[in-house]
């Protein structure tokens, strides 16, 4: 076995196929190791990474209905309130499926495994997609996504081994709820704030899965660029002025000169974050216009990193707060805090990921960029601009608990039927604050398109 990350820094380096076996085992035992097993995926030979993909969604299949029969058996059972003894001598499992197929062949079972097998498929793909600025760095996009999707298909053994403890563990809570022992509500809260902070995690493993895949191509050989228009100075004299625009040709092609770079690309600190994060928020079109777009490293991604984690300590500090404040139970201020650390990023990064991924499909489709990869830089530090929705719906949600529910006293009604007046607010708000985000996508890349460093 040869082939490791390390292989993918250059496309000239040959990538030995790694054996089957190998390709088919990966997911299971390469949960430890994301950027591995992902690296390992991508260097299959296809027949070998099909076999992987259906061991994977085969078992996945397998464990969802087997679950799913064995929470239909209990069910079954409590609903009489007696106990069958046919079904327990014969089962309750295959009472269960003799169940599904009296009416016809073709029961709840294969409509089951139906499911798994078609929608697996389309939300890894766009799962791939969401990643696909992170992997794309030139060449043809259907196989920068074709990468991405077996960096999904390395997760499948973890996502596997993850569900079948939480799928149990629900099941057993619904039995208990259906006997007549329900542990009470807090089981069921501690559940979901157990699964969204597994989540959280496997989007962390999925993220450094897909570095995995990265084949960096070596950086396109563009022409040197007026700032300003774009117009090629290959054979304009360096004392001269751009014939387009009449911007000094230096202004252009003087290191450091219009491009020092952000405070993050010229050291880490806590400042730097803090400094970087301030320009990039307030003034888009100065920062992108002094950013250097030819620095690619991991580097930058502790950028978006450290917001996440910043967002995730601001809206526990937020709910605990509003929390105490409104003197609810004990339970709910332990809950709530939880809850809100790990459903806040989880709601960002989808957010983050997809706006970044549509707005990156238009560029490329467009031929916007002259580097595919300065799409995964813009997105990396547009991460600080999730602060704004964040700090809406904290500041609104704090208003909520000082004042009530303000905006319903004051009879001012609901723009969205259905729903009352606050959450309408929530919910709009939130909408035209991701329009703004293409605005600011659209500002980065005039400030970007031409940068010569
Ligand atoms: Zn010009």
């Amino acid at each position: 076995m040869k082939s490791n990350a390390a292989s993918f820094e250059s496309p000239s380096t040959p990538v030995e196929s790694p054996a089957w076996h190998e390709v088919v085992a990966a997911p299971w035992v390469g949960i430890w190791q994301p950027r591995r097993t992902a690296a390992i995926l991508a260097a299959a030979t296809r027949p070998a990474f099909w076999a992987s993909y259906a061991v994977g969604a085969t078992a996945l299949a397998v464990i969802v209905l087997t679950l799913t029969m064995w929470d239909a058996s209990v069910r079954d059972y409590s609903a009489s309130k007696a106990v069958d003894a046919s079904a327990l001598t014969g089962g309750s499992l295959v009472q269960v499926w003799r169940e599904w197929h009296a009416q016809s062949v073709v029961g709840t079972a294969e409509w089951i495994l139906f499911l798994v097998y078609a929608l697996l498929p389309i939300v890894m793909g766009l799962g791939a997609w969401l990643f696909l600025p992170s992997v794309h760095c030139g060449g043809r996009i259907r196989d920068s996504l074709g990468r991405a999707f077996r960096a999904m298909t390395a997760g499948l053994g973890l996502f596997v081994i993850l569900l079948f403890p939480f799928y149990t563990w629900i099941v057993l809570l619904k039995n208990m709820a259906e006997l007549g022992g329900f542990p009470g509500r807090g089981f069921v809260i501690g559940t979901v704030i157990a699964i969204l902070a597994t989540a959280c995690l496997f989007v962390t493993w999925l993220s450094r899965a897909v570095r995995g895949v990265v084949r960096m191509a070596s950086p396109p050989s563009l022409p040197p660029r007026c700032e300003d228009c774009g117009y090629d100075l290959s054979h304009i004299p360096g004392d001269s002025l751009c014939s387009e625009c009449g911007l000094h040709v230096d202004e252009s092609l003087t290191p450091n000169r219009r491009r020092p770079g952000a405070a993050w690309q010229r050291g880490r600190s806590p400042g730097s974050w803090l400094a970087t994060s301030i320009a990039v928020l307030f003034r888009p079109a100065r920062f992108y216009a002094a950013l250097r777009m030819r620095e690619h490293d991991d580097l930058s991604h502790r950028f978006a990193v450290f917001h996440y984690l910043s967002i995730a300590a601001g809206a526990f500090s937020t709910t605990l707060v509003i929390a105490i404040c409104e003197q609810i139970p004990i339970e709910a201020i332990i809950a709530l805090p939880s809850f809100s650390t790990f459903f806040v990023p989880l709601v960002c990064w989808a957010t983050h990921r997809l706006i970044g991924s549509v707005v990156t499909s238009w560029w490329v489709s467009r031929d916007r960029l002259p580097d595919v990869r300065w799409a995964a830089t813009v997105i990396v530090f547009e991460a600080t601009y999730l602060w704004i929705p964040c700090g809406f719906v904290a500041l609104f949600a704090g208003s909520l608990a000082a004042f009530g529910p303000w905006l319903t006293q004051l009879s001012i009604r609901s723009p969205l039927p259905g729903t009352n007046v606050e959450l309408a607010v929530i919910l709009l708000g939130c909408t035209a604050i991701c329009l703004g985000w293409f605005w600011r996508y659209r500002s980065a890349i005039r400030s970007i398109r031409w940068s010569n460093f």
